[in-house]
């Protein structure tokens, strides 16, 4: 059964840059997949009303979304899981860790702007870690850049050639239809007002539309003979991307879409498992049926203000999940009860009784879990998911705590976020752990950060940026050499890491040219 259920499941992410489409493709594809009765129910951006996931009074003054979270849809037989990514560059790393967790991603691209930098960020984080990526090109029902021309800068920017499935007939704000590549057809659209109803589409044969859309035709065909047609090994191995063109406001594109997850995106599959036989170097996998085991890709802290709960997000990764059931946590050995497991999107939860590999489960009263953390069924054998990536920040803050007598919640709360993710914590010998160094992606994560230990922890803290930007992986060794440089700080990490810290790539460079024995490593995702 398990492996039945683990077979029709795929689970995905959206990565694009803001303002790409991703709440409004988001949306669409609910639709499509009738999650949702009418577009607006997911994202409730604008004044369209709806479950918000803006759950943070910081996100609703911001308008923007921190928290992630997935998204369920049944879309024939086969269960999509469509997870969550925050939007905004600041929360970048949440999105790294979403990567985690899933089995393959969309790339959506506005069809004005091509490849944008945080697409090019989130795409490298797929590349390094094997996702294979499925590109949508949207807003075609606007002026853009010429399809050949969105092609040529995947090919050429990210060497990742696109083999398209469906082709634009009519350039970008002239759209007259899809043409589907394997059977020669075209679809038109009924456009649907402000997109709240699924488009009508008609599907016009081959022969007719080639009569149809005479010279539009042609080119839109020529277009496409230009480039291969999709291959599945090689898109699986990362090489080469599926193409679609399409535009999520309309709901034209999304079906298509749809099956395009449905052929082409893996399965979930066996996971690598660093305690299988004991010796990380012959790491084996966890098989998908083997006893339930999943990780923790995503904590979400006072989702219910009333209550200033802690969820974590598990992806399952091999067994059944069922709610009750008593997993143990392999980091404390200690067993962990499942009696509270939800399905969250946005505001939106629902209890949630049973899950397989691929699916995710939020646990609630979840505050001795970390992100990274490993969770097995305890009569199975033990299990151990590979670490979190941790990625290079380029904000460092000092945290003090505002009111001396406040200081154990402070220690409390810093732990808290560490152990969250929320920011990175790293401790200087010299100025040790009373005044420790949040390290962030993006300057925003300060803010979750300084709201939630005045307003969670009641520990109201004075953060005092530090004039850094660069950190580098050090050895033990190499690190009293390095500390001896002006303007360098060496700080560890709660995993035990060494990282030197600079005020910029250039005085990093300068340590380097100037004590040539010593090596320091990049981060993963480093700019
Ligand atoms: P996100 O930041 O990636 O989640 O982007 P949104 O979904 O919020 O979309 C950003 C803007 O682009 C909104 O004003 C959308 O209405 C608009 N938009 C999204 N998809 C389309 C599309 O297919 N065509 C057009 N013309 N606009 C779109």
């Amino acid at each position: 059964m398990v492996l039945h259920e683990a077979a029709r499941r795929r689970s995905i992410a959206v990565i694009s840059h803001p303002d790409a489409g991703k709440s409004t493709l988001t949306e669409a594809l609910a639709l499509h997949a009738k999650a949702i009765e009418t577009a607006g129910a997911v994202h409730g951006k604008g004044d369209r009303a709806g479950v918000v996931s803006d759950w943070m009074e910081m996100e609703q003054e911001r308008g923007i979304s921190i928290t992630s979270a997935a998204l369920q849809l049944t879309y024939g037989d086969v269960i999509i899981n469509l997870l969550d990514t925050p939007g905004h560059a600041d929360f970048s790393e949440d999105t790294y860790r979403v990567l985690t967790a899933v089995d393959a991603a969309v790339m959506l691209l506005d069809s004005a702007k091509g490849l944008e930098p945080q697409t090019l960020k989130l795409f490298e984080v797929c590349r390094r870690r094997g996702v294979p990526v499925i590109t949508l090109i949207n807003k075609w029902d606007r002026p853009g850049k010429e399809a050949l021309e969105l092609c040529d800068e995947l090919s050429e920017r990210i060497d990742l050639p696109p083999t398209p499935l469906n082709w634009p007939i009519g350039e970008a704000g002239r759209f007259l239809g899809l043409l589907d590549i394997p059977t020669g057809d075209v679809h038109t659209y009924e456009r649907a007002p402000g997109g709240a109803k699924i488009a009508a589409e008609t599907r016009i044969p081959a022969a007719a539309a080639r009569e149809q859309f005479g010279g539009d035709y042609a080119d839109a065909a020529d277009g496409a003979g230009l480039l291969d047609a999709p291959d599945v090994a090689s898109f699986l191995a990362g090489r080469t991307t599926p193409l679609l063109f399409g535009a999520a406001l309309a709901n034209i594109g999304v079906r298509q879409l749809l099956d395009t997850i449905v052929e082409l995106a893996p399965a979930p599959s066996a996971r690598p498992d660093l305690r299988g036989d004991g010796a990380a170097e012959r790491a084996a996998v966890r098989e998908l049926d083997a006893p339930f085991s999943g990780f923790v890709f995503k904590m979400q802290a006072g989702m219910d203000k009333k209550h200033r709960d802690h969820v974590a997000f598990v992806r399952v990764c091999s067994g059944r999940f069922e709610r009750g059931m008593t997993v143990t946590h392999e980091r404390s050995g200690r067993p962990f009860a499942t009696k509270y497991a939800l399905q969250v999107f946005g505001r939106d939860r629902e209890t949630i009784e049973e899950a397989f590999p691929g699916d995710v489960v939020g646990l609630v009263n979840a505050s001795v879990l970390a992100v990274g953390d490993s969770l097995f069924e305890p009569d199975g054998p033990a299990v151990r998911f590979p670490p979190m990536p941790a990625f290079a920040p380029e904000h460092f803050a000092l945290a003090r705590v505002k009111d001396p007598g406040q200081s154990k919640k402070f220690r409390k709360g810093i732990a808290q976020l560490q152990q969250e993710g929320v920011v990175q914590i790293l401790v200087s010998e010299l100025r040790g752990d009373a005044t420790p160094i949040l390290a962030a992606v993006g300057p925003l994560q300060f803010e979750v950060a300084t709201h939630r230990m005045e307003h969670e922890f009641g520990a109201p803290v004075v953060l005092e940026h530090l004039d850094l930007s660069v950190a580098r992986l050090v050895s033990a060794e190499d690190a009293p050499v390095v500390a001896q440089a002006a303007g360098t700080e060496i700080v560890r990490r709660a995993d035990g890491t060494l990282l030197a810290l600079f005020r910029d790539v250039w005085r990093m460079r300068s340590v380097q040219r100037d004590r040539p024995g010593i090596s320091l490593e990049p981060l993963i995702a480093d700019g």
